[in-house]
């Protein structure tokens, strides 16, 4: 059997969780001050999808999405993405739309799912359930809430990333 091998790159506005998500899938820790570079491109997982061998390249971006200066390079090739905005950033929800532009102008339409991060401050949200609802909805995407800092639903996300690409 082949090993698939896919390019997820991972975008949304600074400090929504997305290197916190890399870290916790790729290495399963959580560090409340984890701050920007891993020193390399990506960090991989294996998988086991239908029986199918999936390696999964979760590429994080140094922090240059604060500067809008996102390189070429971080989405050449990419074959899925994930798409994050924060319970606690309104600004990170209204920038959804732009980054899934970014995304579809530099690759295309690849398999894509969008995720709601820091599910466990829910008390604090500034993002109505039907309003994040709606934007899946029109954005044909798949949606998950999770809690990296919980460590809910994080395996998930990836799995239906996964499951999607081979199915594409
Ligand atoms: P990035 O800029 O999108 O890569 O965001 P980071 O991964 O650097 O995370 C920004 C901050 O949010 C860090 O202090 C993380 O510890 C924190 N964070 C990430 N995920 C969660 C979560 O699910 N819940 C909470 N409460 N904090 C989180
Ligand atoms: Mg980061």
């Amino acid at each position: 059997d082949m090993e698939v091998a896919i390019k997820v790159v991972v975008v949304g506005d600074g400090a929504v969780g997305k290197s916190s998500m890399i870290q916790r899938y790729c290495k399963g820790i959580f560090t409340k001050d984890y701050k920007k570079t891993i020193g390399v491109d990506f960090l991989e997982r294996q998988l086991l999808v239908n029986d199918e061998d999936v390696r999964l390249m979760l590429w994080d971006t140094a922090g240059q999405e604060e500067f809008d200066a996102i390189t070429k390079a971080y989405y050449r090739g990419a074959q899925a993405c994930v798409l994050v905005f924060s319970t606690t950033d309104r600004q990170s929800f209204e920038a959804i739309g732009s980054w899934w532009e970014k995304v579809e102008i530099e690759v295309g339409d690849i398999p894509a799912v969008l995720v709601q991060n820091k599910i466990d401050l829910l008390d604090d949200t500034v993002i109505k359930n039907e309003e994040a609802e709606g934007l899946a909805k029109k954005l044909k995407l798949r949606f998950y809430r999770t809690s990296v800092k919980e460590d809910l639903n994080v395996n998930e996300v990836f799995k239906y990333l996964a499951d999607k690409y081979l199915q594409r």
